[in-house]
């Protein structure tokens, strides 16, 4: 069973992994965008490293509720209120509860990846973080047998996602203003996405 205090550390170490990272997000979207997505992400997770122990005792959905606000009013752009959504999607699928199981935990990521669609209206292929979030999604549902193997899946499919739309040109955000010239370009959100999985392996594996 995984508890509030594993998702605490969870979002902590993607806090900490987007902190890392925040150049390379900057210059992934100075390519294809606005430069600023390493800066948003940075800034938001931020501010929910701050609010976490507040929250790492009490209930799953109060956690990411939080966090989905807090997302929401901190990051500008468009993956705040995105990213925002995933989790306050989040936070309604685990409602009161304070230990998740494998299975809870992927139809909680199953419903904040539809509120991602939902709000952002993109499908595979458009270039965007939905390309890691589906195939890592699916990884964890089709794992519940086994949550390890089933996080190291899920972490890969969001990378293979992330690297198999890099020559596809963006259909979606800021991106798709570029046209034919977003092909080629590895796209910030589907990185970012990659780095949430793989933090979710790492935090979980590590308690
Ligand atoms: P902005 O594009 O407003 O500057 P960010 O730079 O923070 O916002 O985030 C850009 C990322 O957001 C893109 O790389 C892409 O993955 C994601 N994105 C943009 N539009 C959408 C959308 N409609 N649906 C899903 N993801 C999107
Ligand atoms: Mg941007």
């Amino acid at each position: 069973m995984i508890s509030t205090g594993d998702f605490s550390r969870f979002l902590e170490t993607f806090a900490a992994r987007i902190h890392a990272a925040k150049e390379e997000l900057t210059q992934l979207d100075s390519a294809i965008g606005d430069a600023d997505h390493g800066i948003n992400m940075d800034r938001g997770m931020t501010a929910i490293v701050e609010l976490l122990p507040g929250l790492q005792d009490g209930d799953a959905g109060t956690l990411f509720k939080q966090t989905g606000m807090k997302l929401i009013s901190t990051v500008g752009g468009a993956s705040g209120p995105l990213y925002g959504t995933f989790f306050l999607r989040l936070g309604t699928a685990f409602g009161p509860a304070t230990e998740i199981g494998p299975t809870e935990l992927a139809a909680g990521f199953r419903a904040g990846l539809e509120g991602v669609i939902a709000r952002g209206k993109a499908g595979l292929d458009d270039k965007t973080m939905v390309d890691a979030m589906v195939p890592a999604v699916t990884a964890l549902e089709a794992g519940v047998e086994d949550l390890p193997a089933a996080l190291e899946a899920a972490a890969v499919a969001a990378a293979d996602g992330r690297d198999r739309v890099t020559p596809l040109v963006a259909r979606k955000g800021r991106a798709s203003y570029l046209g034919e010239r977003s092909a080629g370009h590895q796209d910030p959100g589907a990185t970012s996405t990659t780095i949430l999985f793989e933090s979710l392996r790492d935090a979980l594996r590590a308690g």
